[in-house]
């Protein structure tokens, strides 16, 4: 998967069917849909495959539940992005990108539609929903499959998409730290910044923009940090009215766990929202070994084995002690050698 194949392609079959279906897709109308609460690859991959599509003699609207974070809008340009409510999605073929299944968009966004015409994703726990599945679950982010796609089929990339997709890799990648970071990210990301990609522009918007109401989250999170079996997780919470008590939003919680994972000795680290009745989890693991996305979907929830999330139907107080049993025979499991992959 890191080196292009005897055909020149990333993609042998991939990429031929996904020129297909862009030709097929000439003239209508198309709904790019990304997931709730969307991060950098979501965003930067809906930019640019509704630039790709436009190019392509396709109409296309961009379609999120929720708004684009603050951090991710110089991506935009003049990009529209629809909300359920105001955009009724009549008449639109579903294109999701980097949703895991069919309800990452949010119920809102997903019952605009019937049924998705496209899926294009690179989550482990992808369960190809769609008409048409481009799925590449070796890949690091939903933008590092769409630009190899985009190159196998000899599309041009203007300077607004290379950019969405270089943010989609740099941020799913953790700016290419996380294992998942392969040859073919590196080669892929060099090809976007020679089209006009700006990493320093990217990370001085990503990361040097901070609000104080995000360095007062963070004091909450990082005086709430616990650690548990014997020192391999780490779980911070948040615990109900931290948003009105420090004026942060729930977009500034994003990288907060990856304070818990990076103590010494952690395996797995997890950052606990408190909604009173209902619990957001957000799981990380050092090591794919720890594949969170299986201890995630005892609370029905999913994703990556380094990243993977839930919502539990109780508040935190409640919750804790099941969470707290699932994570140590999660450990068990994992230290005997079983599971499920
Ligand atoms: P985050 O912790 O950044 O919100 O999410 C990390 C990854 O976990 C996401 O890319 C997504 O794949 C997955 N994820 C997060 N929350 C959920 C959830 O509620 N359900 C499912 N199926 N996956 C989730
Ligand atoms: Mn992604």
């Amino acid at each position: 998967m890191t080196r292009r194949n005897n055909h020149g392609l990333y993609y042998d079959a991939l990429s031929p069917a996904f020129g297909t279906l862009v030709d097929s897709l000439r003239g209508k109308r198309v709904a790019v849909v990304g997931h709730a609460r969307p991060d950098g690859d979501c965003i930067g991959s809906q930019v640019a495959l509704a630039r790709l599509l436009r190019a392509a003699g396709t109409e296309a609207v961009c379609v999120n539940r929720d708004p684009v974070p603050r951090r991710l809008e110089f991506l935009c340009r003049d990009e529209v992005f629809a909300a359920p409510g105001d955009w009724k999605g009549d008449g639109y073929l579903a294109v999701a990108v980097d949703c895991a299944d069919p309800d990452r968009p949010g119920v809102e966004v997903r019952d605009l539609f019937h049924g998705f015409e496209v899926n294009i994703d690179h989550h482990i726990s992808n369960t190809a929903y769609a008409a048409h599945n481009f799925v590449d679950r070796a890949a690091a982010a939903t933008a590092e499959v769409l630009a190899a796609m985009s190159f196998d089929n000899d599309w041009e990339i203007d300077p607004v998409a290379a950019q969405g997709l270089y943010v989609g890799m740099a941020t799913d990648t953790g700016q290419f730290r996380f294992p998942s970071t392969s040859p073919r990210v590196f080669e892929i990301a060099a090809r976007l910044q020679r089209l006009g990609a700006d990493p320093a522009l990217a990370s001085n918007h990503l990361y040097e923009r901070e609000s104080m109401a995000k360095m007062k989250l963070l004091e909450t999170f990082l005086s709430s940090l616990r650690l548990e079996c014997d020192g391999r997780a780490c779980i911070g919470v948040l615990p109900r009215g931290t948003f009105e008590k420090t004026g942060a939003g729930a977009e500034d919680t994003e990288g907060l766990v990856d304070y818990a994972r990076c103590i010494e000795g952690v395996d797995i680290a997890a950052i606990m929202e408190d909604r009173g009745d209902e619990t957001k989890g957000s799981l990380r693991a050092g090591d794919a070994r720890f594949r969170v996305n299986d201890l995630a979907s005892a609370f029905e929830g999913g994703g990556h084995a380094c990243a993977a999330g839930f919502t539990a139907g109780k508040g935190f107080e409640q919750f804790y002690p099941e969470f707290l049993k699932a994570l140590q025979s999660h450990f068990r499991e994992v230290d005997s050698g079983g599971g499920t992959d």
